[in-house]
């Protein structure tokens, strides 16, 4: 399952970006200011309303980031702010305005759009402004002798794409270091399955999906019975491979709606979308028979696993992901006080 944009761990890992946001509202707010109080006396009026206008905007950009936005309020003012910077910057590179060296703000382009939207909306942002600005470049100033002169055009041209790569290559392995680290930080190391980190993420993103398909949410708990007994018996290394068959298992049996969590030792939870407490029930008895038999290399008189499942169901909107859980560990406690082995619902 991909992790969802929102989940709390993605946010987590993204929290420089915000400060990044914040620095650079300062510097348009200043910035913005400042070039109003240029372009002003000089009688650029329209300019000098669109740059004060950009530092006010700024301003109210940065208030509102002192709150604890979301994700997506994040994104939207990131994006507004470059989509802003940019239609500013096209402005001034336009036949409107003459300035040659106002070209020279182009070069931020591709460190904010990486930095700030990614490297795929980063790059495709960063063609479509660069391919403007050097037409409006060229439309501006084709008779200066800098164009003619293969160097000169080469060293700009070289400037332009190093800065430009760099901050492709430096968002993109960032990318991928944080994806290492949210799948190292939400995941079990000896299972391959989701730890908690997820889980009420992972929950409620099929909760809505269970909802809107006007279906219920269904989670069973499974615990290995007399586990303590099985590591003592044959040892912790013995006791690790069996826990990993029964993730196997786990897996195996989840399909395509359910998700595998492993939520303590030898404790484990699998939460189903659009699954009703009867198909749920029907799974946790598949599981607890071919948990019967898990056999350990080929130790004939192994004494055999046996598991313990408690299902429960939620088909309502909202619904409290620890409170469900709690219900389920119930259901397998009661299992486990009938004489284990069973499944409860
Ligand atoms: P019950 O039937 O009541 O569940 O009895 P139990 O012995 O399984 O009791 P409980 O579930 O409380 O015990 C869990 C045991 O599982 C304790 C611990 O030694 C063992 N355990 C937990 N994590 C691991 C692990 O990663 N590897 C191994 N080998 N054992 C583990
Ligand atoms: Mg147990
Ligand atoms: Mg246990």
């Amino acid at each position: 399952m991909k992790i969802k944009e929102t989940s709390q761990l993605k946010q987590h890992f993204d929290q420089h970006k915000i400060l990044v946001m914040k620095v650079l509202l300062i510097f348009t707010f200043i910035g913005g200011l400042v070039f109003f109080l240029i372009n002003f006396p000089l009688g650029f009026y329209t300019l000098a309303t669109i740059e004060l206008m950009a530092s006010l905007i700024s301003l109210i950009l940065w208030i509102y980031l002192r709150r604890d936005v979301s994700a997506q309020l994040f994104n939207r003012i990131a994006y507004s702010y470059v989509f802003m910077l940019c239609c500013i910057m096209l402005i001034v590179f336009s036949p409107l305005y003459t300035s040659i060296t106002v070209f020279s703000f182009a070069l931020l382009i591709p460190l904010l759009t990486h930095l700030l939207m990614g490297s795929r909306n980063g790059m495709i942002f960063t063609t479509v402004f660069l391919s403007i600005t050097l037409t409006f470049f060229i439309y501006k100033h084709h008779d200066l002798p800098i164009l003619n002169r293969p160097s000169d055009i080469a060293n700009i041209a070289t400037v332009v794409l190093l800065i430009w790569g760099l901050a492709f290559s430096y968002e993109r392995s960032n990318e991928k270091a944080k994806d290492k680290l949210i799948y190292l930080a939400s995941h079990d190391f000896m299972t391959g399955l989701y730890n908690r980190a997820l889980l009420n993420d992972i929950f409620q993103s099929k909760l809505n999906r269970s909802y809107n398909n006007k279906m219920p949410l269904s989670m069973l708990v499974a615990d290995l019975d007399h586990f303590k007994k099985i590591n003592d018996m044959y040892g912790h290394y013995a006791g690790d491979e069996i826990i990993k068959k029964f993730a196997d298992i786990l897996q195996y049996h989840s399909g395509s709606e359910g998700t595998c969590f492993r939520v303590g030792g030898e404790e484990f939870c699998i939460v189903f979308s659009k699954t009703d407490i009867n198909c749920c029930c029907r799974i946790a008895e598949k599981i607890r028979l071919a948990t019967q038999n898990i056999t350990l290399g080929n130790n004939s008189d192994f004494m055999p696993v046996t598991t313990s499942i408690g299902v429960v169901s939620c088909r309502k909107k909202i619904c409290d992901m620890s409170a469900l859980l709690k219900k389920a560990d119930r259901k397998l406690y009661q299992a486990k006080q009938q004489g284990r082995n069973q499944v409860v619902s």
